[in-house]
C-alpha cells in the first residue's frame, strides 16, 4: 500500500494496535469478498409467521428474549441524574403508545410528526409508530413556525406529539393551513384547546399487542432534507433499513454485547434516528441519550461516568471540545471508551489527531447522507486512520466517482457513467443503488428522485477523491446546499423566508466558513426600491428570520447587496457570491460548488 497516495501527507497514517475486544471487522478485503445483504437480511430474525418490522428488530425480539431486562435506554436529565427503561419496558410503553394511535383511529400507513427535544417520549413514539406501521417523521426541535409548517404540510401529518410551548409558539399559529393535521398529543399536558394529553391518553389504552406484519419494503420513516432549489425533500425509507442499520453497527461501529453507546445526534436528523435509535437498540446495548445541550464539562462527565464505550458524535462538537483543550479531557476517568466515530461534515485532520492525544483514541470518521439511511464510508475499528479521509465503503457498498462536465453534470456515455480513477482528480461521488437503507423516493417528486440516478449510479451531490488504495476523501458539495454544525440547510428556504419581510426584495443564501460549526449562513439581501440600509434594518431582518426559521436555518449574518448576480434565466449566482466572500476569482469558479 501507499502511504497516504498524495492525499493530506501532513498527517501521517495512524496505525492502529490490536483492539482489546475482538473486532467484528478484522479482515477488510476477506470480509467486503464474502459479505452478502442476504446474510444481513437472515441475522435479524423477521417477526414469526412472516414479515419485517422496525419495532420488532429493535425491540420486540429482545423483550421476548434474553435481553428482556437489559437496559435499552439511559437517559441522562439535567441534573446529570439517570432514567433507563429496559427493553421489556419500552417494548410495554411502545405497545401503549400503539394503542393510543389505534384508539385514534390513525391508520398503517398515516403520518406520525414529532417536535420534541430527546425525552423519554420521543423515543417511546417512534417505536409504538413503526410496531403499529404508521411512518414517524421527526422534526428538529429548534425549528422554528416556518419548517415545522411546511414539513407538517408536505408530509401531510394526521398526528403531530410536541410539548405545550412548542404548541404555542410553533404550531397554533399556522394550524389553520395544516388541514390534515387532526391529532396534537402534548407530551406535557393537561391538554388545551385542539390539543389532547398523552399521558392520559396512554393510560386509558390497551396495548397494541401485535407487531404490524409490515413488509420490508413498507414505509417507516420520513426524513426531510435540503435541497439547492424548491421545498425540502422528504426521503422515504423503508423497514428494512433495518438491515443495513444491524449490518454497520457492527462493522461502521463495532458494536458488541454490553456496550454502553452514546449517539449524540438529535433524532430529528437522521443520524439520531438510524444510529440514536434504531441500530443500538437492534444490537441490544445500552444507548444513553443526553436531554440536555452540549456542554464540554456535561459531555465528559456523561463519557466518564455512564461507562461509554462507544461513541458516535459530530465535527462541530469535536471542535468545541478541542478548543476547550486538552486538559478539560484529562480532569475525567475515559478509561472505558474504546471506540470514537464521528460523521456529519469534514472532520479535520487535526481532530482526528487531536483525540489521540486527549483520549488516548483517534477519531473515526465516516460518511453517510439522509438519502443513504445508514453509514456507507467508515473508518473501521481495527484499519489504520488516514487522517482527513472518510474511509472505505462499508462490505456490501460499491462507491465510486463519477466524471462531471463542466456544467456540473454527470458524463454519461452508451447509458454508462463516465467514472473518475486518477487519485488526483475529483468526481460526484456515487454509490450503486439496492442496499437494503436506501431511500426509496422523496415524497410526492417522482422526478426528482429518478433524477438522482444516472448510468447505473446513485449520485450523492458530494465531491471526492478517491486514492490509489480505496480510501475517500471529501472535497466539497456539488450544490450550493449549506452545511452548518452538522445541520444541512436549503439555501432556497432562507431565501423565502428572508422576501417575505416587506424590506426585502430580493435574497441570496451562501455558507460561510465558521471555525466551529463549518460553515454559517450568510444572507445577501437587496432591499426594495427607496428603503435605507440601516443597521437598525439589518437587525430587524435577522430578527425576523430567526423567529420564522429558528436558530438552526437562520443566517448569522446579512449584507445589503444593491444588486445579486443572476444568470441569464434569472436565478442567484450563489457561487458568484461566495467568490467574492471568499476572495476567490470571479473567473475562475471550478474550485466552487456548481448548481445541480
Ligand atoms: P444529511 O443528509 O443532513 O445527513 O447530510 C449529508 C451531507 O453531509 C453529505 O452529503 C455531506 O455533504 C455531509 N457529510 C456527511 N458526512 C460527512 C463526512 N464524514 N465528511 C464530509 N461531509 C460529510
Amino acid at each position: 500500500m501507499t502511504a497516504d497516495a498524495g492525499l493530506a501527507t501532513r498527517w501521517p497514517t495512524i496505525v492502529k494496535q490490536p483492539a482489546a475486544v475482538p473486532p467484528h471487522l478484522a479482515d477488510y478485503d476477506a470480509t467486503c469478498a464474502e459479505f452478502r445483504w442476504d446474510d444481513a437480511r437472515r441475522a435479524l430474525n423477521g417477526l414469526p409467521g412472516g414479515g419485517l418490522n422496525i419495532a420488532h428488530e429493535a425491540v420486540g425480539r429482545h423483550a421476548a428474549g434474553p435481553l428482556r431486562d437489559r437496559e435499552a435506554l439511559r437517559f441522562v436529565r439535567a441534573d446529570g441524574s439517570t432514567r433507563s427503561y429496559s427493553y421489556a419496558e419500552l417494548d410495554g410503553r411502545s405497545a401503549r403508545f400503539a394503542g393510543v394511535l389505534r384508539d385514534l383511529g390513525v391508520q398503517p400507513g398515516d403520518r406520525v410528526f414529532s417536535l420534541l427535544g430527546r425525552s423519554p417520549d420521543l423515543y417511546v413514539a417512534v417505536l409504538g409508530t413503526l410496531r403499529y406501521g404508521s411512518v414517524f417523521c421527526p422534526l428538529f426541535s429548534a425549528f422554528g413556525p416556518e419548517p415545522v409548517r411546511q414539513r407538517l404540510h408536505l408530509g401531510g401529518g394526521r398526528v403531530l406529539l410536541t410539548t405545550r410551548a412548542y404548541y404555542r409558539k410553533k404550531v397554533a399559529p399556522v394550524r389553520d393551513q395544516l388541514p390534515a393535521l387532526e391529532h396534537v398529543l402534548l407530551v406535557d399536558g393537561p391538554a388545551e384547546p385542539g390539543t389532547l394529553d398523552l399521558a392520559e391518553l396512554m393510560a386509558a389504552a390497551e396495548p397494541e399487542t401485535e407487531i404490524a406484519r409490515t413488509r420490508p419494503d413498507d414505509l417507516a420513516l420520513l426524513h426531510f432534507t435540503s435541497g439547492t432549489t424548491g421545498t425540502p425533500k422528504g426521503a422515504m425509507h423503508v423497514h428494512e433499513a433495518v438491515v443495513a442499520h444491524w449490518a454497520t453497527g457492527l462493522y461502521a461501529l463495532d458494536l458488541h454485547p454490553g456496550d454502553v453507546y452514546w449517539c449524540t445526534a438529535d433524532p430529528g436528523w437522521v443520524t439520531g434516528m438510524s444510529y440514536g435509535i434504531i441500530a443500538p437498540l437492534v444490537h441490544g446495548v445500552t444507548a444513553v441519550v443526553d436531554e440536555e445541550e452540549m456542554d464540554a464539562d456535561r459531555w465528559y462527565s456523561i463519557l466518564a461516568e455512564q461507562h461509554v464505550t462507544v461513541w458516535y458524535t459530530a465535527p462541530t462538537a469535536l471542535r468545541m471540545l478541542m478548543r476547550a483543550g486538552t486538559e478539560r479531557a484529562r480532569a475525567h476517568d475515559l478509561s472505558a471508551l474504546r471506540f470514537v466515530a464521528s460523521v456529519g461534515e469534514p472532520l479535520n485532520p487535526e481532530v482526528v489527531v487531536w483525540g489521540q492525544e486527549a483520549w488516548g483514541l483517534p477519531v473515526h470518521d465516516n460518511w453517510w447522507q439522509t438519502e443513504t439511511g445508514g453509514i456507507m464510508i467508515a473508518n473501521f475499528v481495527a484499519a489504520d486512520i488516514r487522517p482527513g479521509s472518510m474511509g472505505r465503503p462499508i462490505p456490501g457498498i460499491e462507491a465510486a466517482l463519477v466524471a462531471r462536465d463542466d456544467d456540473g453534470d454527470p458524463i454519461v456515455r452508451d447509458g454508462a457513467a463516465v467514472l473518475v480513477t486518477d487519485p488526483e482528480l475529483e468526481g460526484e461521488l456515487a454509490l450503486r443503488p439496492g442496499w437494503p437503507s436506501m431511500f426509496r423516493g422523496y415524497l410526492n417528486e417522482e422526478e426528482r428522485y429518478r433524477r438522482c440516478f444516472v448510468g447505473g449510479w446513485y449520485l450523492t451531490g458530494d465531491l471526492a477523491r478517491r486514492d490509489a488504495d480505496g480510501w475517500f476523501w471529501f472535497v466539497g458539495r456539488g450544490d450550493d446546499v449549506i452545511k452548518s454544525a452538522g445541520h444541512l440547510i436549503g439555501p432556497f428556504e432562507v431565501e423565502s423566508s428572508l422576501m417575505e419581510h416587506d424590506a426585502v426584495a430580493e435574497a441570496g443564501a451562501i455558507g460561510v466558513p465558521d471555525p466551529v460549526a463549518g460553515q454559517v449562513v450568510k444572507a445577501f439581501v437587496q432591499l426594495r426600491r427607496g428603503v435605507e440600509p440601516t443597521d437598525e434594518l439589518r437587525l430587524d431582518i435577522l430578527g425576523f428570520a430567526r423567529k420564522r426559521l429558528g436558530p438552526a436555518v437562520a443566517p448569522r449574518e446579512i449584507a445589503f447587496a444593491e444588486n445579486l448576480p443572476k444568470t441569464r434565466s434569472g436565478k442567484i449566482l450563489r457561487r458568484l457570491l461566495r467568490a467574492r466572500e471568499l476572495g476567490l476569482p470571479e473567473g475562475d469558479l471550478s474550485t466552487l460548488e456548481a448548481p445541480r
